[in-house]
């Protein structure tokens, strides 16, 4: 690792103060012959980097991790994790770096973390690398998941190593640049909580709360408050996830943050035919992580993190769980109200009707999806057009016509506003066989298709001429087995 000369940016090394029994100091493997893939310019403007810098020499060492500020201290963060229902004590970056955090222009706190950047001590049996493709997938899939408004880690950058990296076969590596409002995850505190150490989990709970809800700091009980604050913003986060129909794939502990981003795309995926059963991950052999699961598995996780909180959460461990059990039970109060006000977005209903009326309108609905495994995507864009007197696209997309008849009778006696449904209902998503197709182009050296799938999935809710296939669901030969691979 060499220090930069040029490079001007200032990286703070909080996470390493705070909790250095976290952080690893760490370096980069070298990146043989390094290029710039795709450059996320607004992220790096809003950052306070200078474009032009970031796509020279001293740019590409930044973002490869191998060129560093002088005052930077990049670390391998320690994690634990329960993954498919197992914990391992000791998972932590083991391929990744946190180079530091800097600040944006709005004042911000954010991580610049590199994903790909050469084995760590928490490698394992693992190369330390990443591929270009899948690096690529997390910048595609982050990007349309922020364009939706849905909260997300953000991709800097990926940029082309010149190392192969075996899997199958030998791909072209890559590492990604990717930035965060923190890497903390409820894996995090169950590394700590492990060690028994409740010192190491007060500090790493004061941190979260500076990081991510300061205004706990001041609240009676200020850890309960930390933990409240992480169910709500977990429930309302996995109930946008269920209005695009986004299925994470491996919604391990380490796997969820602190903040409430989602985090760590791997065999992730938007479903196209609606069945809540869908998975795609080829190691989810018990639909641990199907569609239909995610509110369960993602209440499941954060009763793993009140464990791992307890010590901090009462004066005795009675009381501690009793409280947690009722900060816990709120995750379905949030989730329902964070679904319900977001379907009713979806289906222009007026902002003062009765959730009385609305709630069976909904339930009704999603039995009829669900029957006639409706694309969820097309399935709203084609309700706007009902709402605006054409039917006949809805009606083109189920079976059971007299019953999707008597439902849009009622819906459409409550005067649905669609100018406001087009504003929510997205035209343009990843759909899988776009970024299959963009991805397997970008591994042979065409970054076109990644660069126009991209442009799509950045308005998601403006439809344009020319982009219609980026609209329609994938053609039947695609295949109802589409799965995702988690050799990332
Ligand atoms: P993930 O499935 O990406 O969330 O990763 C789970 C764990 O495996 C984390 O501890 C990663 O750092 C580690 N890991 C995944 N891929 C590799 C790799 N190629 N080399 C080293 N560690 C890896
Ligand atoms: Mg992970």
């Amino acid at each position: 690792m060499s220090t930069a000369r040029v490079l001007t940016i200032a990286l703070d090394d909080q996470f390493a103060r705070a909790v250095p029994e976290l952080a690893v100091p760490w370096h980069a493997e070298p990146a043989p012959e390094p290029t710039l893939l795709v450059l996320n310019e607004p992220l790096a403007t809003g950052l306070g980097l200078e474009v032009d810098q970031l796509r020279g020499p001293d740019g590409l060492g930044l973002l490869t991790g191998t060129l560093v500020p002088p005052d930077a201290r990049p670390v391998a963060q320690a994690y634990a994790g329960h993954q498919f229902g197992g914990f391992s004590p000791r998972l932590g970056d083991g391929r990744a770096l946190l180079l530091g955090e800097l600040r944006d222009r709005d004042g911000r706190v954010r991580d610049l973390h590199l994903k790909g950047s050469g084995r760590t001590p928490f490698a394992r049996g693992g190369d330390g690398l990443a591929a270009v493709g899948p690096m690529l997938r997390e910048y595609v899939v982050s990007e349309a998941m922020h364009a939706l408004g849905i909260p997300t880690t953000r991709a800097l950058a990926v940029v082309a190593t010149g190392r192969g990296v075996r899997r199958e076969t030998v791909l072209p590596g890559a590492v990604l640049a990717r930035v965060a409002s923190s890497h903390l995850r409820v894996g995090s505190f169950q590394f700590v909580a492990a060690q028994g150490d409740v010192e190491l989990t007060r500090r790493l709970a004061d941190l979260a709360i500076e990081r991510h809800y300061p205004e706990a700091a001041t609240a009676d009980a200020p850890y309960l408050a930390l933990y409240d604050a992480v169910v709500a913003a977990q429930a309302r986060l996995v109930a946008q996830w269920m209005l695009v129909g986004f299925v994470h794939g491996v919604l391990n502990t380490d796997n969820v943050t602190i903040s409430g981003e989602t985090i760590d795309y791997g065999p992730c995926a938007f479903m196209e035919a609606f069945d809540p059963a869908t998975v795609y991950s080829s190691i989810d052999e018990s639909g641990r992580y199907a569609y239909g699961n995610q509110p369960g598995i993602t209440q499941w996780n954060l009763a793993r993190l009140a464990e791992a909180l307890l010590p901090l959460l009462g004066d005795d461990q009675d009381g501690a769980v009793e409280a947690a059990t009722a900060s816990l039970s709120a995750f379905g109060h949030h989730y329902n109200a964070a679904w319900l006000s977001g379907i009713r977005a979806k289906l222009g209903l007026p902002a003062d009707l009765d959730d009385e009326v609305a709630a069976p309108l909904v339930e009704d609905l999603v039995a009829l999806m669900r029957a006639g495994r409706v694309d969820l995507t097309t399935f709203y864009r084609a309700l706007g057009r009902a709402a605006r007197g054409d039917a006949e696209p809805v009606r083109g997309l189920v079976l059971d016509l007299a019953d999707l008849d008597a439902w849009l009778e009622r819906w459409r006696a409550l005067g649905p506003d669609a100018d406001a449904m087009d504003r929510v209902n997205p035209v343009y998503l990843p759909r899988n066989h776009l970024v299959e197709e963009a991805l397997a182009a970008a591994t042979g050296g065409d970054l076109g298709p990644v660069e126009r799938l991209l442009e799509a999935v950045r308005s998601p809710y403006d439809e344009r001429p020319g982009l219609e296939a980026y609209a329609a669901p994938a053609p039947d030969d695609f295949g109802a087995g589409y799965q995702t691979f988690c050799g990332t």
